[in-house]
């Protein structure tokens, strides 16, 4: 029997993206099999097992099922890494968390039908008021940030944490990636940019293709929010403006600020 460490994958609230962009690796995939044996990835393979080393999570925790099943699945293994915005920062559906279950139910069901095929008053998606983070419930030991991740980078955090080196995760903003692509700042041309709070790693595809920066891969540690606020304003946001702007990945941090 092999003993290289045992990964498993599994998959919560997500479109299930980043494990697409594990299998992406195509032949780096080798070089991580070559250290790994994957013994659970339901987008690749039919075999599945209780007996892991690394659990790979990849989406965010909605329903009181998911609490528990991401509880004994913490139990079970060694290390356990956050794949992905959704596992990372609760993921884009954590914009839900900013209405009761009522009012989301009346906006999905009630306004737009079409949608009754996974309608249900048991359904328990409605019973859970919150979208949280996989760190929010278990201890979580990496995270891989983006929305999808990067193959890349997976791979890199793998190994690091196999073979005990630092983490390949940079602390600085976007910004610093946009102006090494020489981009015309989204700010001066009518846009409003997430980037001097976001933490880069992505080499700033967004703005480099015309788009603002949403920060998918969440915020730096220390991110300089009031000075951002203060731009955000000085560009012609009101506060209420300036709060939906930070909502689509990072809704999560206005939750920490207001201790929710
Ligand atoms: S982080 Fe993005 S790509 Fe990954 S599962 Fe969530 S929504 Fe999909
Ligand atoms: S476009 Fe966004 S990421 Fe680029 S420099 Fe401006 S604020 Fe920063
Ligand atoms: S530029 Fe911003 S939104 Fe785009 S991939 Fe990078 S962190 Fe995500």
């Amino acid at each position: 029997m092999s003993d290289k460490p045992r990964v498993a994958f599994f998959d919560f609230s997500s479109c299930e993206g980043c494990q697409l962009q594990v299998i992406n690796l195509e032949e780096a995939l080798l070089d991580v099999l070559a250290l790994v044996d994957i013994v659970e990835f339901r987008e690749a393979m039919k075999e599945s097992s209780e007996e892991y080393d690394i659990a790979i999570i990849e989406g965010s925790i909605t329903r009181p099922m998911d609490v528990e099943r991401i509880k004994k699945i913490r139990e079970r293994a060694s290390i356990l890494i956050a794949m992905g915005a959704c596992a990372y920062l609760g993921g884009i559906q954590r914009m839900g968390n900013k209405w009761t279950p009522e009012e989301n139910k009346e906006e999905v069901y009630a306004r737009h039908p079409g949608s009754e095929t996974t309608k249900g008053d048991d359904n328990p998606f409605f019973e859970q008021p919150r979208h949280r983070a996989v760190d929010e419930i278990v201890k979580v030991d990496a995270v891989i940030p983006g929305c999808p991740i990067d193959s890349d980078e997976f791979a890199k955090v793998l190994v690091a944490l196999l073979t005990g080196k630092k983490l390949p995760i940079p602390d600085y903003p976007v910004c610093v990636e946009c102006k090494k692509n020489e981009n015309i700042c989204q700010f001066e041309i009518g846009g409003f940019c997430m980037g001097p709070v976001a933490r880069a790693g992505c080499g700033a595809p967004c703005p480099t293709h015309g788009g603002e920066c949403e920060a998918c891969r969440g915020y730096v540690d220390h991110p300089h929010s009031q000075a951002h606020d203060e731009v955000l304003k000085k560009y012609g946001l009101t506060a209420e403006q300036i709060m939906n702007r930070k909502t689509m990945y990072t809704y999560r941090y206005i939750e920490e600020a207001r201790g929710e």
